[in-house]
């Protein structure tokens, strides 16, 4: 490290970008002055640690921040909010890294990394968690786990809390206890003018609303009180496989019998092709209620058809999460296209028997709203889709550098005949236009620009799902 900064106190300056897109010159001394306010690291390129910083979950972002803040308390939080405010530098702020579109890192702007300031705090008498603005969701399954409680987390446990909570937060109890974002109870935050925060019901309410639904538009996250429930670390979970022939009657079940099942009950449906290239329905299910009514709760699932396998069986709850977490390591290639939907309609499930592939080019994937989700009124947090039956995504990933535009293009044009059929998208896995994503806020988009207005006037965190100041 020493010698990147010998080597840039010899040059007069940086050369980074602001707000704007425009070139500006950050000085050595205001850099080196940076460096010496922060308790972690301040990484530049040509550090050794710089280029594994800035590598973010998708394999097909590759940018390079003038500087890269790794923050390991409120206090470096501030700092480099200051040092960036006073610069009008572009801003990227990293948690988990897993945004698709790549928001977490710039190009010659500052990244600010929450990821080394990572610690949880359960109070099993409180039932609440404490947790840091750059925990993964893993760290809070794996704290909370021994005390038998739990919070809406996302099924892949290497997904940062902060990211997917501030955007909504969907995962396999949020039927049960309702969204990451419900379960907030406060956040600490390091607002634009390098203010540390507190938002709650009582204290600065209209920014903890916005919070909840309106993404990384306020500032940067320290920490969050979130609210847990008691569950049995055990639950019922796995997959029942049908073959291609019998989707629709899967489809069909699901679109009708997924808007009035139990609540602990969530059900994840996957159109996918198997080793062989043929088509697969594959439906994730898990029973977080009780453990003596789980059968009768999925009765009606097995039912449906003839299956060729069903793994379902008691599982630890912590040990599902991380079921995915391989399939999808950092360093892969991804393109997806996904929005909500409230219905599947016949028409719609002619659509998607038509355009599954069974070639593995993308896969079809519907994660479960509805229960918990639903009863939150569409004005009480900022998330607006409250109505949703399922988000509908078309992925695309894969492991070695290739020239994506086939597999781009084939992602697109299923998506074409999907589209008309959804009613808004979770801004947490879709990069939209201001004028799309203005839209897709509705009602709530009006209440959401008085807080920017409020909190973040020059639009210093603008990479995200961005409300565009109007002062
Ligand atoms: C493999 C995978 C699995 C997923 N599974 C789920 C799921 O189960 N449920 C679900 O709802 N979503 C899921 N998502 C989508 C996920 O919610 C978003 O990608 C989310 O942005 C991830 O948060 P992150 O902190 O990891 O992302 P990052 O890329 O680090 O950040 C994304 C954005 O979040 C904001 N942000 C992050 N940290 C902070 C902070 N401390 N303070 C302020 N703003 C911050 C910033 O605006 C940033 O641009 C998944 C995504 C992937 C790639």
């Amino acid at each position: 490290m020493a010698s990147v900064f010998q080597a840039l106190t010899k040059a007069t300056s940086l050369r980074a970008v602001n707000g704007a897109g425009a070139e500006i010159q950050l000085e050595h001394a205001a850099i080196v002055e940076l460096k010496e306010s922060l308790r972690g690291p301040l990484l530049m390129p040509g550090n050794t640690t710089y280029n594994e910083a800035r590598k973010v979950w998708n394999a097909l972002i590759d940018k390079h921040p003038a500087l890269i803040v790794q923050c390991e308390g409120v206090s470096d939080v501030m700092n480099a909010v200051d040092f960036a405010r006073e610069r009008d530098l572009l801003v990227s702020v990293r948690g988990g890294g897993h945004s698709i579109s790549g928001k977490s890192v710039c190009e010659g702007g500052m990244m600010i990394d929450m990821s080394l300031f990572n610690s949880v705090r359960v109070d099993p008498e409180a039932m609440t968690a404490r947790v840091d603005g750059g925990c993964l969701e893993g760290h809070i399954d794996h704290e909370t786990a021994p005390f038998n409680q739990v919070t809406t987390a996302g099924i892949v446990s290497h997904t940062g809390a902060a990211g997917l909570t501030l955007g909504g937060g969907f995962g396999r109890v949020c039927r049960h206890f309702g969204m990451a974002c419900d379960n907030v109870r406060a956040v600490e935050i390091v607002t634009p003018d390098g203010t540390l925060r507190h938002a709650s019901h009582e204290q600065n309410s209209d920014l903890y609303w916005a919070l909840k639904g309106g993404g990384g538009n306020f500032g940067v996250v320290t920490g969050f009180e979130f609210q847990l429930h008691p569950m049995n670390p055990t639950v019922l979970a796995g997959d029942i496989v049908w073959p291609g022939d019998q989707a629709r009657q899967v489809l069909e079940f699901y679109g009708e019998y997924g808007n009035d099942m139990p609540d602990a009950l969530n059900l994840n449906v996957i159109l996918a092709g198997s080793p062989e290239g043929e088509h697969r329905t594959i439906v994730e299910a898990v029973w977080s209620g009780s453990p003596d009514k789980g059968d009768a709760a999925l009765a009606k699932l097995r039912k449906v058809g003839k299956p060729i396998a069903d793994t379902i069986a008691p599982v630890p709850y912590v040990r599902f999460q991380t079921r995915n977490d391989n399939d999808n390591r950092h360093g892969k290639y991804s393109y997806m296209k996904s929005s909500l939907i409230n219905e599947l309609t016949p028409e719609l499930i002619d659509e998607l028997l038509a355009v599954r592939r069974a070639d593995g080019v993308y896969f079809i994937f519907f994660m479960q709203a509805g229960g918990a989700v639903a009863r939150v009124g569409q004005q009480d947090t900022a998330f607006p889709h409250r109505g949703a039956h399922s988000n509908m995504m078309v992925i695309a990933d894969w492991s070695e550098p290739k020239e994506p535009a086939e597999t781009i293009a084939a992602v697109r044009s299923a998506w074409a005949r999907l589209e008309s059929y959804t009613i808004g998208f979770y801004t947490n896995l879709m990069d939209a236009s201001e004028q799309k994503t203005h839209a897709n806020f509705g009602v709530n988009y009006p209440r959401l620009v008085k807080v920017k207005n409020r909190y973040d006037p020059t639009n210093l965190f603008r990479l995200n799902a961005n409300i565009k100041p109007t002062v």
